[in-house]
């Protein structure tokens, strides 16, 4: 007891002397800030909320250039999207010599899934299920950002999405809130570390508040409207789990939300995010999203410029809406100096976190920047990484692993192209360093096999559509000869080959940004191909590239073997090869719900129950939930993901079946490898609500999750811990709290197939 008391006192001091730290320093930084807000003019407060894009910097002239011009008359608070410490220290020294005040600026950049060295598309890395990596994945891109100049990333991306026919659902990590906040938290911590003004750490900005996931008919940048009960229970955790993590600033969406666009939404931007989480940092607009409100018909640039300052933005990216009508606005009392000062102080403090002030080439290291970026470590740390997003969908007759022997046929318009592996926003890689699939398999087999190559098929058939998905470099070389002919070269390797692999799917700009697609299934042109494959008797197997879930119930049905590798990054040539020949066996799990077909969308795990749902195992009854000509079941359900072993889940024990207020339950269950690989199994928690007291709950939420690894057949037991907290939600007062009664306790290796306990848990 003793021991513990003292282990305590010496926590609390511990605590006490980080508190007093705490408050030292921002003592220190009010002080800083308070004497040189004291100095600046309104313009160069107003100034200090500009975030223009890098525009025309020429080494050399930075100073003459157009930005140059507006540095020195202190009219930007930063820049973003400029790459090269060369760069990035020229315009600096324009704000540090030649402004009046010399405030250095802040650079920011789209540093999404790496920065050189590229790791998986965040739907990717998000099938990870592993909150180490993710963090290292991080870290690893914020190691080489700041080695090359910047110090703030628009990352993490935590929309929840629902709908594969967004683009962007390609940048967040899948359907799940409570799955989105964890990841969120690891992102923030692998960016910021423990020391933002270490000059290997970078300022986070979460993204994109809020809601911006479920735009209506998943097109980019439409309508969302949803109840304040779903926002809060199935939307924003996320986005308050990495407020809570540390993130330093934050992004509005463009979307509007309840009739009001997000970068006007006060109730978004400061009721929630200041009053209700008390988040201390900086917010910005996305790119033109003060001006966009023109079109959103909210008024002319003074007025939405307006909007955006009271509802509580502070940082204007791109527009200037902010430079050039605020002072108006000032004079004509349609804002106040107080909201103009608040803004202003909130940029002045990431900087002074970021030790800006100390040193404003902190992040100018050119040695860094030779000996930092795209290292053999950091190529490493990648590819493992990359080949544990890969999510094996079939595996019918374990055609993988392939023998790294005879034959081997690699058709499909992705096999031969470097610039689509690092996938949509990957603004600073180097498309000629990455690896196509071609590549990584010849190097990882050696001579040990022989490798067939043919392209087989263009992405699509119109090429008009082929032009629109292949942009920012990332072109897939029209092939003008006439498809069959093209097919034929194809089957004739396939007839000369013991397997064939196809490289089939997506280019990695047909999801991202502006990206959204009405009909969610491998084009046409690839599907031909991959029917003239499995005609050849050959055995196919499909290395799938998406950003998105595909509706894929054809290829399930047809093909024997998927291996499903979204955009692994610069390093996922290498990765595949790996998986494809069992030198990694394959752990990823899907985080979004693949669909039969386009019409099922949104289709998700966490769905409510109805009051006419369908019976488990029915396609159809007439006057239930469910379609005529389609079942209700997905493809791929939430969490589902195969290896090259089995693994078996005993049955859910429990602690104690009926539990009393603020009492612990522990639910174990043993998970046993059956197959003759070792191998990662991600095992999942989900939690029922049986009964509602003051709204309906969903038939599961995830609730926790472990990823362990088992040698060929061993066994292990998993235990959870779960807690009131476990039980919470917003209810229609959006109060969070747990309510009373029977909850279904269910443990499995994917959000379908689940072994399920119960327990009485009283107030
Ligand atoms: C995107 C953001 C991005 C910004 C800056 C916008 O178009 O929506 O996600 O951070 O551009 O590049």
């Amino acid at each position: 007891m003793k021991k513990v008391q003292r282990v305590l006192t010496g926590l609390m001091l511990v605590f006490t002397l980080h508190a007093a730290a705490q408050t030292s320093t921002d003592a220190k930084m009010k002080t800083f800030i308070d004497a040189l807000m004291k100095k600046m003019t309104l313009d160069e407060k107003i100034g200090q909320l500009n975030l223009p894009g890098s525009g025309d910097i020429v080494t050399g002239q930075a100073s003459n250039s157009d930005i140059g011009k507006k540095i020195k008359e202190g009219k930007v608070g930063g820049l973003f999207n400029i790459k090269s410490v060369e760069k990035i220290r020229a315009v600096q020294k324009v704000a540090v010599e030649e402004s009046r005040l010399k405030i250095p600026m802040i650079f920011g950049m789209d540093v999404i899934h790496g920065y050189e060295t590229v790791f998986p598309i965040p739907l990717g890395l998000s099938c990870t299920w592993d909150m180490n990596a993710i963090e290292r994945s991080a870290r690893v891109a914020a190691t080489e950002a700041s080695a090359d100049g910047i110090n703030w990333t628009f990352s993490p991306m935590v929309d929840v999405a629902r709908d594969p026919r967004w683009g962007r659902i390609a940048e967040g990590n899948g359907e799940d809130a409570y799955l989105g906040g964890e990841i969120a938290k690891a992102m923030v911590k692998g960016y910021q570390g423990n020391d933002l003004t270490k000059n290997n750490t970078i300022l986070s900005c979460v993204k994109h508040y809020a809601m911006y996931g479920a735009a209506e008919a998943g097109r980019d940048y439409n309508t969302t409207d949803m109840s304040r009960v779903r926002m809060f229970n199935e939307y924003l955790p996320p986005y308050k789990a990495a407020i809570d993590a540390g993130a330093g600033s934050i992004m509005a969406s463009f979307n509007e939300v309840d009739g009001i666009p997000a970068t006007a939404n006060k109730f978004l931007m400061t009721d929630v995010l200041r009053k209700m989480w008390g988040f201390k940092g900086f917010v910005v607009t996305d790119y033109t999203g003060i001006n966009e409100m023109i079109d959103h018909g909210l008024g002319d640039l003074q007025t939405v410029s307006a909007k955006a300052l009271n509802a509580g933005i502070d940082m204007d990216m791109v527009g200037e809406g902010f430079l050039t009508t605020l002072k108006k606005s000032l004079a004509e009392g349609k804002v106040t100096l107080q909201q103009i000062d608040a803004a202003c102080r909130t940029i002045l403090e990431a900087k002074y976190k970021l030790g800006l002030f100390d040193d404003p080439y902190k992040y100018c290291d050119a040695n860094r920047a030779k000996t930092e970026v795209f290292t053999d470590a950091n190529r490493k740390e990648a590819r493992a990484i990359a080949a544990q997003s890969f999510v094996l969908l079939k595996n019918a007759g374990s055609i993988l692993p392939l023998q790294k022997n005879g034959t081997i046929a690699l058709v499909g318009p992705l096999a031969d192209n470097k610039e689509n592996m690092p996938g949509t926003w990957s603004v600073a890689a180097n498309f000629s360093k990455a690896t196509s699939v071609l590549t990584g398999l010849k190097e990882v087999v050696g001579d040990k096999a022989k490798i067939l190559y043919a392209k087989g098929a263009n992405l699509d058939y119109d090429k008009a559509f082929v032009e629109r998905a292949g942009m920012f470099g990332k072109d897939l070389k029209w092939d003008n000869r006439p498809a069959a002919e093209i097919i034929q070269e194809a089957v004739n390797i396939a007839n000369q080959a013991d397997v064939v692999v196809a490289a089939v799917g997506e280019s990695a700009e047909m999801s991202g940004e502006c990206s959204s697609r009405s009909d969610i299934q491998i084009p046409e042109a690839q599907k031909d191909l991959i029917k003239a494959l499995l005609k050849t008797g050959k055995p196919v197997v499909l290395v799938l590239f998406t950003g998105r879930p595909l509706a894929l119930k054809w290829e399930n049905d047809n093909v024997p073997a998927i291996l499903n590798v979204w955009f692994g990054g610069s390093e996922a040539g290498y990765a595949i090869a790996d998986v494809l020949f069992g030198d990694v066996n394959p752990s990823g799990k899907l985080t979004t719900t693949f669909p039969q077909n386009v019409g099922q969308v949104p289709i998700y795990y966490n769905h409510k129950n109805t009051g006419r749902p369908l019976q488990d195992g029915k396609w159809f009854s007439k006057f239930r939930s469910n379609y005529l000509d389609v079942s209700n079941d997905p493809v791929y359900p939430f969490g589902y993901g195969l290896g090259y072993s089995g693994f078996s889940y005993s049955d859910v024990k429990l602690s104690n079946t009926s539990l009393k207020g603020n009492q612990t339950l522990t639910a174990s269950i043993t998970v046993t490898n059956t197959g003759k690989y070792d191998g990662k199994e991600t095992v999942q928690l989900y939690l029922r609500d049986v009964v509602g007291i003051s709204m309906t709950r969903p038939v599961k939420e995830l609730k926790g999750f472990q990823k362990i690894e088992l040698k060929a057949g061993e066994s292990k037991t998993v235990n959870f811990s779960i807690t009131t907290n476990d039980l919470k939600f917003y209810n229609p007062d959006l109060k969070y709290d747990w309510e009373p009664g029977e909850f279904q306790v269910m443990i499995g290796g994917n959000s379908r197939d689940v072994k399920t306990a119960t327990v009485n848990w009283v107030k």
